[in-house]
């Protein structure tokens, strides 16, 4: 713990931590200690780990990377924060994010933009950016993210951290300051997918504080990790296993170097025994403005409850109720959160709602139904997280240029399924590539093996 409390003070100018907490964690690391006296080691006893600031936490401010929640303090535990607490994990402090988990390179969080370790000139990526630049620094072992389009398998991308979105349900999201509560999931951040596995295993599980989370029972991922294949062998652990590229994958959208080093990575798959066979998307163009009209719809009725009233910023002065609402909201939320509460409303409202809302929620339905068409022909779908490799702090100003860049990871949050990003090597300027590995529902064992394999 101490360990890692001096690499986040040696390196704030990443701006991957929003807060730590010193005394916080020394406590918490005693408290490990005392259980590892008693015997009682778990895997996870004295791992320090940090959560995105999307999480609540009695013991620090949760913020959303937002003005709007300057200062707040939950009165309890995020579930799947005290579930990594029960584990025994330390906490370090919150991580620094997009404000409200709305963005994709965290440069809209209203305290400032992380950088990326491997050239704080670039993004981190989003919305999990603090996240991905922590574990890749070094300054924490692992760390939580959220994904509600892409915001834990882009940034690791970004980064050269494994990351995994598990299928909608698997987490509580209970404490998890909601966005878009159709798609919004937990995920663990870390170097490999073995710890990945572990992290899942202690975050997993239905809550009854949480109506979507999935009676699911709660997996031993690492045993998952460590199973063999029926068939394979100690050459080829992965024999037997079929891996679907979908051809709107691998088209004139994605940059060169990535397609390359997504390419030479699947060449690696076919080392280890498994096939690749060609299928097909065919709505993946269509998931940005299905997403775009989905989660801005959730995001604007979420986040009704800023009022100024019952939670954080309030405008100093005012007439009356309308202008300190008015007021209050104006302050405290950033460019781009007022942008998605724009665009919800109006896809929301009366006269727009059948054409908008209602045609999204349809194609919705069979951007899933895609999938499972292509799940009859291979285990596992495979290609590039993201279109490029980490762009530039400030490259892309245009919001549409932002959201066209999560093309490849907003399918499989619409369908529900899950995904995960494996380091996959280097593109133009030694920036780190992602492998993205995508399974049906309830198969991230299937997916942590593929990835552990691989690793
Ligand atoms: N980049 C996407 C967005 O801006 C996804 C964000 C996320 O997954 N939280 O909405």
């Amino acid at each position: 713990t101490k360990h890692f409390l001096a690499r986040v003070a040696a390196h704030e100018q990443l701006g991957a931590f929003l807060c730590t907490d010193e005394t916080v964690a020394l406590r918490q690391a005693e408290a490990a200690d005392a259980r590892r006296a008693k015997g009682e080691a778990g895997p996870l006893v004295g791992v320090p780990v940090a959560h995105k600031d999307i999480y609540v936490t009695a013991d620090f401010p949760s913020t959303a990377a937002s003005k709007m929640l300057a200062g707040y303090r939950s009165p309890f535990d995020a579930t799947v924060v005290a579930k990594l607490a029960v584990a025994g994990t330390v906490t370090l402090g919150k991580l620094n994010c997009d404000e409200f988990a709305m963005g994709g390179s965290n440069e809209n969080s209203a305290y400032g933009v992380a950088r990326n370790p491997w050239d704080t000139r670039r993004i981190t990526g989003g919305s999990s950016g603090g996240s991905a630049a922590a574990v890749a620094a070094g300054l924490v072992p692992a760390a939580t993210g959220t994904d509600t389009g892409g915001s834990v398998r882009q940034p690791a991308s970004l980064c050269n951290v494994t990351g995994i979105k598990p299928t909608y349900g698997r987490c509580s999201r209970y404490g998890m300051i909601a966005f878009a509560s159709s798609l919004d999931q937990a995920g663990p951040m870390a170097r490999t997918a073995e710890d990945c596995a572990l992290l899942l295993t202690a975050m997993s599980g239905f809550d009854e504080r949480d109506a979507t989370s999935a009676d699911q029972p709660v997996e031993d991922f690492t045993a998952a990790v460590r199973a063999a294949r029926a068939g394979a062998t100690a050459a080829q652990p992965l024999k037997g296993l079929r891996i679907g590229l979908p051809t709107e994958f691998f088209g004139a959208g994605v940059a060169a170097d990535v397609t390359q080093a997504v390419r030479a990575s699947l060449a690696e798959f076919e080392k280890l025994g498994a096939t690749l066979v060609d299928v097909s998307l065919p709505r993946t163009e269509l998931s940005i403005p299905v997403y775009y009209i989905i989660a801005p719809a959730e995001a604007s009725s979420n986040l009704s409850r800023f009022d100024g009233v019952r939670y954080g910023h309030r405008a100093q002065a005012y007439k009356d109720l309308l202008e300190m609402y008015k007021k209050s909201r104006s302050e405290g939320f950033g460019p781009e959160v007022k942008r998605r509460i724009m665009i919800g409303t109006y896809v929301l409202s009366h006269g727009y709602y059948d054409a908008y809302y209602l045609q999204a929620q349809k194609l919705r339905r069979m951007i899933a139904d895609d999938f499972q068409a292509a799940f009859r022909q291979c285990d596992v779908i495979a290609g590039p997280v993201s279109p490029t490799v980490a762009w530039q702090i400030g490259g892309k100003t245009d919001p549409v240029a932002n959201y066209l860049a999560d093309i490849f990871t907003l399918p499989a949050s619409l369908a529900g399924l899950p995904g995960m990003s494996v380091p996959a090597g280097f593109g133009e300027g030694g920036m780190p590539v992602g492998l993205q590995l995508i399974g049906n529902y309830w198969k991230e064992g299937e997916l942590l093996h593929a990835a552990h394999a691989f690793q």
